[in-house]
Parts: structure tokens; C-alpha cells; sequence
């Protein structure tokens, strides 16, 4: 069986002595149903054009899925890779890196805090969207898709049918900053996991207006369980409501971003400032808890990499380094 001489950390090797009918017959049936092998071939031949080696620069592991990510040595094209328990490939994206666009410079005037208690992980976020799939829609490219893990990363116990065996549903949800409640939406009913209320993608939620005119919303809330109310005043760390399966989502999860308007039409997403200076990304841990922040020395060296344009290739040794502890 070829799959089990199938070391994942390897693929970009692989990938550059074109294995490429390995790789194909290690892919999934989706996959291999998205493009035939002939194509596949031509693709990642022309892919490979240039490049002298790929390199490991990102690795995480999140609800059984091994997700890891090459750069070629010029720093120039990416390959995002997915590998399951049974070491099948469930994704594989090969795309230019570096190619930035403007509004990646362009950060919150506010600074804010994660609109959660305890520890939480990034399911979906960063700037780009191997690892924030929100990435591809402007009117939510920063935005945070956040979970809760238990023992192998998994976000659930026992039945994966029922929302209350997701360690995130019915958690507090916080604001993340002062500002003003000037939309609440409740009443819309949480999902089976698995199922998606695409009617109301949104599900129930809240959008704070904050000072600057940024504007914070906090989606797929449970059903009934805001606390706020339209015109009211809220602090940061202020309970909102809790986090629910409403509206286009699949499992109990938060979502969060930072907009230009309350108008979910017209918003463009914004990058978010943190309080702390540090920008999370994918399989992050993330923690209001102080006694988990970083040193001073980190902070300040983050927060200087923060507005370089080379911030997500720096963000990775740091990535792999917080999985690994
Ligand atoms: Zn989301």
C-alpha cells in the first residue's frame, strides 16, 4: 500500500520530483472528481516551472486534518495541503503567494479584543486564504471563524448531531470593544451540525458600532440567547449573547470581523488591530487570559512585523512553534 509509506511532511519533496501519480491516487474522490490526472499533470508541471525546492513553513492540526503549507525558495507560489487520518490528501492548492492586495495594509484605528472567555482556536483566519477561506469575499476577508477543542483537536465529544456536544456552543460571546449596539437579529434557529441555513446566512447576531465608524459583528449566535438590545451602550468584555449553530454554519462556531459599514450589503471587511499586538491565524490558540500573552520583547517585535507586507510568512515560524509546545 502506498499509503502508508505516505509521509505528508514530504509532499512538497514529492511534489517537486513529480510524483505526481502518487499524489493524484492519494487524493480524494472529490479531488480527483474536481480534475483528471491528465490535468493534474499539466498543472503541477507548469507549477513546478522555476522553482528549486519547496519548504515546510506551516503546519496545524484541527478537527483530524493535518494542514500544512510549502513555500518555494523564491517565496513566490504556495501549496496548501490536507491530509486526513487515513493519510488521504482531502485539499490541495497550488497558488502564487505574495500577491497582496491593498486592503491588507489597511488596519482597524480601533484596537480589539477577541470576543471570547478562556481559550478558543482559529478555525479560519489570517490574510490569505489558504488560511482564511472568508479571505475571498471582500466584505469578509479578515474575518474569524472560531472554534473550541478538546482532547485531538476535535470541537466535539461523543455524537457530532447534536449541538450541545460542541465544547463551543453556549459559550459567553463578548464585545470586543466599547461602542453601541445598532443591529440585533435573533429569533432564527440553530442548525443540526451538518445542516446550513443558507436563508439567513448570518444566522442570529449583533453589529456594535465603535468609535472611527468601525462596526464589529458577532454571527451565528444561539437562538434566544442575546443579551443586548439595539441603542445600547456596551463595554468591552461585556456579555453579548452565546455562541450558536444559526444560519450558514455547520457546526457551533463564532464568527467574528471588523467592517467599514453597518450595511452588510455595501461593508468591506477590515483587517483587525488587536490589543495585544498579536494577529492571530489559523490554529492559533487564542486567549483573553493575560497570563498567556506573550513577552514584552515578542510583542514589540510583532507588532513591528505586524505592517510589513512580509507579515504572514513571519507569522508562521511562530504558528508552528505554539502547536508544537
Ligand atoms: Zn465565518
Amino acid at each position: 500500500m502506498i499509503s502508508s509509506l505516505f509521509k505528508p511532511e514530504e509532499f512538497g519533496e514529492m511534489f517537486k520530483n513529480e510524483q505526481f501519480e502518487e499524489i493524484y491516487s492519494l487524493s480524494s474522490k472529490d479531488f480527483q472528481d474536481l480534475i483528471s490526472l491528465e490535468d493534474f499533470i499539466e498543472l503541477s508541471m507548469s507549477f513546478n516551472e522555476g522553482v528549486n525546492y519547496y519548504k515546510l513553513e506551516f503546519k496545524s492540526i484541527l478537527k483530524g486534518l493535518n494542514h500544512y503549507i510549502w513555500l518555494d525558495d523564491r517565496e513566490s507560489k504556495a501549496i496548501s495541503v490536507s491530509v486526513d487520518k487515513n493519510l488521504q490528501i482531502q485539499s490541495l492548492l497550488l497558488k502564487p503567494y505574495g500577491a497582496s492586495v491593498e486592503s491588507d495594509t489597511v488596519y482597524t484605528k480601533n484596537k480589539y479584543s477577541m470576543p471570547i472567555e478562556d481559550e478558543w482556536v482559529v478555525y479560519w483566519g489570517g490574510a490569505n486564504e489558504m488560511v482564511n477561506y472568508h479571505y475571498t469575499y471582500e466584505n469578509q476577508r479578515y474575518a474569524y471563524d472560531l472554534v473550541k477543542t478538546g482532547k485531538d483537536n476535535g470541537t466535539n465529544k461523543d455524537t457530532d448531531y447534536l449541538n450541545e456536544n460542541y465544547f463551543a456552543f453556549s459559550k459567553d460571546i463578548l464585545a470586543p470593544e466599547d461602542g453601541k449596539v445598532i443591529k440585533v437579529i435573533d429569533g432564527v434557529k440553530d442548525n443540526v451540525p451538518g445542516e446550513m441555513n443558507a436563508n439567513n446566512p448570518e444566522g442570529n447576531y449583533v453589529i456594535i458600532e465603535h468609535a472611527n465608524k468601525e462596526y464589529s459583528m458577532l454571527a451565528h449566535l444561539k437562538k434566544g440567547s442575546i443579551k443586548v438590545k439595539t441603542g445600547e451602550q456596551v463595554n468591552e468584555g461585556q456579555h453579548i449573547g452565546h455562541c450558536g449553530n444559526s444560519g450558514n454554519s455547520s457546526e457551533p462556531h463564532l464568527h467574528f470581523q471588523v467592517m467599514d459599514s453597518a450595511d452588510l450589503e455595501k461593508a468591506k471587511s477590515i483587517r483587525i488591530r488587536f490589543k495585544d499586538d498579536y494577529e492571530p491565524i489559523r490554529g492559533d490558540t487564542i486567549s483573553n487570559k493575560k497570563e498567556n500573552k506573550d513577552s514584552f520583547e515578542d510583542r514589540v517585535e510583532k507588532a513591528e512585523n505586524a505592517l510589513t507586507f512580509t507579515d504572514f510568512i513571519l507569522a508562521i515560524p511562530r504558528a508552528i512553534a505554539q502547536i508544537f509546545k
